[in-house]
């Protein structure tokens, strides 16, 4: 099934057309799937140097909502976010520390998940580890080696940037003004400052892998081309990472991958920076805004909230006061939630037309939260009317929209009881959403499938006026 433009969903609305902001053109985009009703996304994951700070983790929530909103539009979305294992920062960090430098990366690659976890972005499907690809970016140089737009010099290979005609596209650069790559000590060794490393040769102590030019290690540019080619293949849907990749990272990918004939990404989104004092968020600015020290001042849900309430390509200049008002905003939804639960019976969820349209321009997370609120209010003036029925209209309103955004006020009051609960109510939440969604397209064998795949994890599916419910098979 495709985007259902036109179709009209019982109790919903006409779906507008989901509009994207692509970063290569430079506009707001019609999205077209490359196959219908499927979705395939690669974000750019954490170069796990250091533990997160909030500004990491808003990459990861961006990409949470596009990926929430993309499934409840009925797509079944694939979703790989990559783990950089292997890069200088990594090795130099780990030195520094002396601490090996897998340890180093280890104990930082699962800080990065608590901290995505706590702030409740789903999993995502895979989140490949560059060390686990070599030898797939071994196969992608010799491609590009083959088909002259790499060259091997010494032990390092690098990619030769005048062999490829759109170089500079995505960033708007002309190669004649671009600054040389400065990414390794060799520049001696290059044909062409602006030329770029695919692979660094071996040096004493560093880890290595054996290559047709020698032992080395990969650049960090080669890591994503060949991970997100293995597994979603030459051509995908969307690319992701953050506005600081676009130039040369993203750009290298382009060049890598298209050069060696793949067509790679249909789209380019870039989310924009969290800054503190109009800078962009570092380790220099201190701890306290490690994901695990801002979590001990705000709960994590309201942290959540106020990181998702700015546009995904607008500037976040981080505060504490601004952090404290979406947090009473928040409390807003939230104390009208508590409040109307016990009066309201068999509601229904939909999603105001308006909220719908928010997002379908490009994520349009603030007039969607702008809608939310109207509701809120709608149903705090209902309650005080004793309106039944206006009051149910408004809580399965927000019901709806706080699933889709990930903020369910019992969501989180969940949370709190067992981690491991929340975890598997997450992972299932997230198998009956692509159920429902299957079911809406009318493919009710995979809906079926769904279903029963948990019935053989033990997750027992019922079906009731309020969705579905789950339950753990006893013994
Ligand atoms: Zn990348």
């Amino acid at each position: 099934m495709g985007r259902r433009d036109g179709h009209t969903h019982p109790g919903q609305y006409t779906r507008a057309v989901l509009r994207i902001y692509d970063t290569m053109s430079r506009s707001l985009r019609e999205f077209v799937p490359i196959e219908a009703g499927t979705v395939s996304i690669y974000v750019c994951g954490a170069t796990v140097q250091s533990p997160p700070h909030v500004g990491h983790i808003r990459s990861g929530l961006a990409f949470d909502i596009v990926r929430r909103w993309l499934i409840h539009s009925g797509y079944e979305v694939t979703f790989l976010r990559n783990v950089t294992d292997i890069e200088d920062k990594v090795l130099a960090k780990s030195a520094e520390a002396g601490v090996p430098w897998w340890a180093w990366a280890g104990r930082n690659e699962a800080a990065f998940r608590a901290g995505y976890d706590i702030l409740g972005c789903l999993p995502p499907d895979l989140e490949p580890r560059a060390t686990g690809h070599v030898t797939q970016m071994v196969e992608l140089m010799q491609r590009l080696v083959d088909s002259g737009h790499a060259y091997a010099s010494d032990g390092d290979v690098y990619y030769d940037v005048k062999t490829f005609a759109e170089y500079g596209r995505l960033s708007g650069q002309r190669l004649d003004a671009m600054q040389p790559a400065g990414d390794t000590e060799g520049e001696h060794r290059k044909r062409d400052p602006r030329d770029f490393a695919l692979w660094k040769a071996a040096k004493p102590g560093e880890p290595r892998w054996p290559t047709p030019w020698g032992p080395g290690r990969p650049g960090w540019h080669l890591e994503c081309s060949a991970m997100a080619s293995t597994y979603l293949g030459p051509h995908f849907d969307i690319h992701g990472g953050g506005i600081d990749l676009v130039f040369p990272h993203h750009e290298n990918e382009i060049a890598q991958s298209v050069g060696a004939g793949d067509r790679f990404a249909n789209y380019w989104m870039h989310n924009a920076w969290v800054t503190a004092a109009g800078e962009k968020m570092s380790k220099s600015l201190g701890n306290g805004l490690l994901v695990s020290e801002v979590i001990k001042r705000w709960r994590p849900v309201e942290v959540r909230y106020y990181l998702i309430s700015a546009h995904y390509r607008s500037m976040i200049e981080y505060s504490e006061t601004a952090l404290g008002d979406a947090a009473a905003a928040y409390r807003r939804v939230e104390t009208f939630v508590d409040k109307a639960a016990p009066l309201v019976d068999g509601w229904t969820g939909s999603v105001a037309t308006a909220f719908a349209d928010a997002m379908d321009d490009d994520f349009g997370v603030p007039a969607a939260l702008g809608v939310l609120h109207e509701t809120v209010r709608a149903g705090n003036t209902a309650l005080a009317a004793s309106d039944k029925e206006a009051l149910t209209q408004a809580f399965g309103q927000v019901a709806r929209m706080t699933s889709i955004l990930g903020i369910w006020p019992p969501d989180w009051q969940d949370r709190g009881r067992s981690d491991l609960a929340a975890v598997v109510d997450s992972l299932v939440g997230l198998a009956l959403e692509q159920r429902t969604a299957a079911r809406e397209r009318k493919d009710f064998a995979a809906a079926d499938k769904v279903r029963d795949q948990l019935a053989a994890a033990g997750v027992l599916v019922e079906d009731t006026p309020s969705g579905p419910r789950w339950t753990l098979r006893d013994g």
